[in-house]
C-alpha cells in the first residue's frame, strides 16, 4: 500500500464531513500521486454533500466553481477545494458540458472523469475506490480512457492533449485504443480555446520529455496552429537540457518548429496560442538571435545585447547551448561581468549633453549612436569629457 499519507488537515476535512452524514473521498491526481508514491500538489475531495451543504459544515469556506460544485475550505491556513458528486451531461461543443448534474453517487463521478488513473477513490480509511480498474493501469503504467474513448474525446476534445501531457509527465504509454482514438478525434481540438491549449502545451513543454510534443503534431492536435506538422523529434529531446523556464523552452520549440518550416513566424504562433506579451517578446528575439550566427566576440555580443536586450540575449544563448554548441552563456556572462557598456542608458553621455552642444532633433539620436557604437568597439573610452569631445569634434 502507498507509504504517502494525506495531512491532517485533509483527513480532517474527510472526516468532519463524514461525520455530517456525508460520503467524502480523495480522488483524481492526488489518488494517483499517492499509488505512485509522489508527493500531490493538492489534495482534491469529492463528496455527497452539496454546496450548499459543504459549506454548512465549513464556515470558513466559499464556492470557488459553483457551477460545478467546488467548494474551497479553508482549513488551519490551509485550502482543500471540495468537488460535489456530479455527472455531466451532454457536450454539444466538444468543451463543455450542456449541463451538469450533482449525483448522491460516487461511481457516477468517477465515470465522468478522464483517465482510469485519475478516476480513483481513496476514503479516510485507506479503502480504494476502483470501478476502472485504475490502479492497475497505474501500475502498468498505461494511460486509458474511462469508457469508449471515442465518446469521451468528442466530449471533451482537451483531453486528447491531457493524455499526452500525463504521458510525457508520468512516463505512461497511451493504451492502443486510446491512441487511436486520438488519431480520429484530432480535429476536434479546433474548437478549444488556444489558451487551453497552450497550458497544455506549456505544461508538456516544462516536462522532462518536452520530446512528447513530436506526438501532438504527429496526431494532427496542432494542426491549427502549424503550417505542417513536424517531421523530426530528435531534436526535440535537447529542450530537456534547458532549465524548465518558460521563455528557455517556449523559444527552443520555436527556433525547432522554424528550421522545420512548422511555422514562418514565432510571434504569430505564440499570439496565436496566447502566450503573454512578455514571453512574446523574449521568444521573438531569441529567435531573431539564433536565426544568424551567434555573436562570438565580446563586441558582438554587446552589439546583441544593445539591439535585443539583457533577457533576450540570455535566453538566446542557454536555447543555443543545447540546440547548437556550449559555451555561449558562458561568454555572454562574462560580457555582462566585464561592465563594459552596450546601451545608452550606460553612456556616459546623455541627449541632454548634446542638446547642449547644438545638437538638435535627429542629430541627437545618431550621434548617440554614433558614440554608443564607439564605446562598444573602445570600452575604456566610456568618459563624459573624452565622448563629449568627440563628439564636438563630429559635429557636420
Ligand atoms: P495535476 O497533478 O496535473 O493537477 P490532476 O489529475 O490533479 O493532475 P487536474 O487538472 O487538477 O488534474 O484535474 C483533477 C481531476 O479532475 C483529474 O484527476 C480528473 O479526474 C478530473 N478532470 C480534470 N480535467 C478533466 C477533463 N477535461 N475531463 C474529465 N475529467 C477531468
Ligand atoms: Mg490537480
Amino acid at each position: 500500500m502507498a507509504q504517502i499519507v494525506p495531512p491532517k488537515y485533509v483527513r480532517q476535512v474527510l472526516m468532519r464531513l463524514q461525520a455530517h452524514g456525508f460520503p467524502a473521498y480523495l480522488v483524481g491526481g492526488c489518488v494517483r500521486d499517492t499509488l505512485m508514491n509522489t508527493h500531490p500538489n493538492d489534495w482534491d475531495i469529492c463528496t455527497a454533500a452539496t454546496p450548499e451543504q459543504i459549506t454548512g459544515v465549513f464556515p470558513h469556506s466559499r464556492p470557488t466553481g459553483i457551477r460545478h460544485g467546488t467548494v474551497t475550505v479553508s482549513i488551519h491556513s490551509h485550502a482543500v477545494e471540495v468537488t460535489t458528486f456530479r455527472a455531466d451531461g451532454s457536450y454539444s461543443d466538444h468543451r463543455h458540458p450542456d449541463q451538469v448534474r450533482f449525483v448522491g453517487d460516487l461511481t457516477a463521478d468517477l465515470a465522468r472523469r478522464d483517465f482510469t488513473m485519475n478516476a480513483i477513490a481513496l476514503s479516510a480509511e485507506g479503502i480504494l475506490i476502483d470501478p476502472f480498474g485504475g490502479a492497475a493501469d497505474i501500475q502498468k503504467r498505461v494511460i486509458r480512457c474511462v469508457g469508449e474513448p471515442r465518446e469521451r474525446f468528442e466530449e471533451d476534445a482537451l483531453r486528447m492533449l491531457r493524455c499526452l501531457r500525463f504521458s510525457a509527465r508520468l512516463g505512461f504509454s497511451v493504451d492502443g485504443a486510446t491512441l487511436a482514438a486520438i488519431g480520429e478525434c484530432a480535429p476536434l481540438t479546433a474548437t478549444l480555446a488556444a489558451e487551453r491549449v497552450r497550458d497544455e502545451l506549456q505544461k508538456t513543454l516544462l516536462t522532462a520529455s518536452p520530446e512528447a510534443l513530436f506526438l501532438f503534431s504527429d496526431l494532427g492536435l496542432l494542426d491549427s496552429y502549424l503550417d505542417k506538422r513536424m517531421q523530426e523529434q530528435l531534436s526535440l529531446c535537447r529542450i530537456a537540457g534547458l532549465p524548465r523556464r518558460t521563455p528557455e523552452r517556449w523559444a527552443a520549440l520555436c527556433r525547432l518548429l522554424e528550421q522545420q518550416g512548422c511555422i514562418s513566424s514565432t510571434e504569430r504562433f505564440l499570439s496565436a496560442l496566447r502566450l503573454d506579451h512578455r514571453t512574446i517578446r523574449i521568444c521573438r528575439e531569441a529567435c531573431r538571435i539564433l536565426r544568424e550566427p551567434l555573436p562570438e566576440s565580446p563586441k558582438a555580443w554587446k552589439q546583441c545585447l544593445r539591439i535585443s536586450g539583457v533577457e533576450s540575449a540570455a535566453v538566446a544563448a542557454r536555447v543555443a547551448d543545447v540546440l547548437l554548441s556550449g559555451g555561449h552563456t558562458r561568454a555572454l556572462k562574462e560580457v555582462l561581468k566585464s561592465g563594459e557598456c552596450f546601451s545608452l542608458s550606460h553612456l556616459a553621455v546623455t541627449g541632454n549633453d548634446l542638446s547642449a552642444l547644438g545638437f538638435q532633433g535627429r542629430a541627437v539620436g545618431e550621434m548617440l549612436d554614433f558614440l554608443l557604437d564607439y564605446v562598444i568597439e573602445y570600452p575604456e573610452n566610456n568618459k563624459r569629457e573624452l565622448l563629449l569631445l568627440l563628439a564636438g569634434t563630429t559635429e557636420e
